[in-house]
């Protein structure tokens, strides 16, 4: 908020603490506050919402050392009559960044319990987004931590694909909540039938330049918070910040192929920015859930097929599935336990057309109930093979 409205407001009473309350009082009673009166704890309760914007603002002011100290100082003034007006073209010692940063009072502290994180688009630069459970898994989102003065925050959030819905690519519904363009004022902040005005101060750059001595310096301008742009009339439904909270369904398209823990961008789709500025890009991690049968390993596609003994002395062909359909394997007489045979292009397609391979290992299946016939003949299969000199163990290291 630009320092000129400081003037009008009572930050100590907005938090219940006396003016000469020591910062740790005031951290503990807008804690307090800003979680019995929390927007996602009290849906519905626009009280409490009333109550959790004003402490977040008073805090965001009388909890900065810094800040806290002009703001005594500009209320001192006022009460002593010093200045009978506040609000004019700044440079007074009141031309801090404008706006405010939420993380940068919580991010890095473990007490808080990721308080900065639920935040989200209340106010400041660096709103954060929850993501609602979709029908695909998809967990609560959380928005990047940098602030970006110039556009909305970036929004990440998760799905979770079938197997076979990762291999072939898939277009997904996913339901996020998160900082929209208002809808009353189309972004631009201003109540409507009012547009915003070029800032007088900054002539719309946002920016202030002051010479001192030798020295150029150029800040934020403090009068239109660096927007460039004053709103006379605020559009009462967000604010004057040009954006609200929705909740709205976006069609994600994940390629063919994506692997478990791959990001997708979505340009733009992140949370509007202030005043119509751009929207950030929305991350979604895709997660894939392992198959029965398939994995993979890059392209390749990977599967494990039963066999029996006869069917790798003899050599043979057996039918495995495949992503589309089948295919026969011909397996090589002498063929080897655990030996990985390679069908070419049955694996997962690529993008630039292509496809990656089958890898089908075979695995012996030892039977345990084979009727006397069939045991019988093993029986006199096991005297011919050693007659005819096979010895499994010969050459083998443990002789
Ligand atoms: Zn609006
Ligand atoms: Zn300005």
């Amino acid at each position: 908020m630009a320092h000129s409205e400081w003037a009008e407001k009572d930050y100590y009473k907005d938090l219940g603490v006396s003016s000469t309350a020591s910062a740790e009082e005031i951290k503990k009673a807008y804690r307090k506050i800003a979680r019995e009166n929390h927007p996602d704890a009290n849906p519905g309760d626009t009280a409490a919402e009333e109550r959790f914007k004003k402490a977040s603002e008073a805090y965001s002011v009388v909890g900065d050392k810094e800040k806290r100290a002009e703001y005594d100082e500009l209320k001192q003034m006022l009460a002593s009559g010093a200045y009978s007006s506040f609000g004019g073209a700044g440079g007074t010692g009141f031309g801090g960044a404008g706006g405010f940063n939420v993380s940068d009072l919580f991010g890095n502290d473990a007490t808080s319990g990721g308080f900065g994180d639920v935040f989200g688009g209340l106010f400041g630069d660096d709103p954060t987004a929850g993501a609602s459970r979709s029908r695909f898994g998809g967990r609560g989102g959380r928005a990047g931590r940098r602030t970006q003065r110039s556009r909305g925050a970036d929004v990440e959030t998760e799905l979770t694909l079938e197997f076979r819905e990762a291999t072939k690519g898939v277009t997904v519904p996913i339901r996020l909540t998160k900082p929209e363009p208002c809808e009353s004022c189309h972004g631009s902040g201003a109540k409507a039938g009012t547009s915003p005005q070029n800032c007088g101060t900054c002539s719309g750059s946002g920016m202030v330049s002051e010479n001192r001595g030798t020295f150029g310096f150029s800040r934020p301008c403090a009068d239109c918070s660096g927007t460039g742009s004053v709103i006379k009339d605020k559009c009462p439904d967000c604010s004057g910040t040009g954006r609200t909270t929705q909740s709205r369904t976006i069609t994600v398209r994940v390629p063919a192929g994506v692997v478990d823990g791959q990001k997708v961008r979505l340009a733009g789709q992140g949370s509007a920015g202030q005043r119509g500025k751009p929207a950030g890009d929305l991350f979604v991690t895709v997660h894939v859930k392992p198959d029965k049968v398939f994995s993979r390993d890059g392209d390749d596609l990977k599967l494990t097929v039963p066999v029996s003994y006869p069917e790798l002395v003899l050599g043979g062909a057996v039918t495995v599935p495949t992503l589309a359909s089948k295919v026969r394997v011909r397996i090589p007489a002498g063929t080897q336990d655990g030996t990985t045979l390679r069908v070419r292009g049955h694996g997962v397609n690529k993008r630039n057309g292509a496809s990656g391979d089958l890898l089908v290992t075979v695995k012996v299946a030892v039977p345990k109930n084979l009727d006397e016939g069939a045991m019988s003949a093993l029986r006199k299969y096991s005297e011919e093979e050693k007659r005819s000199g096979f010895d499994p163990r010969e050459g083998w290291e443990g002789n």
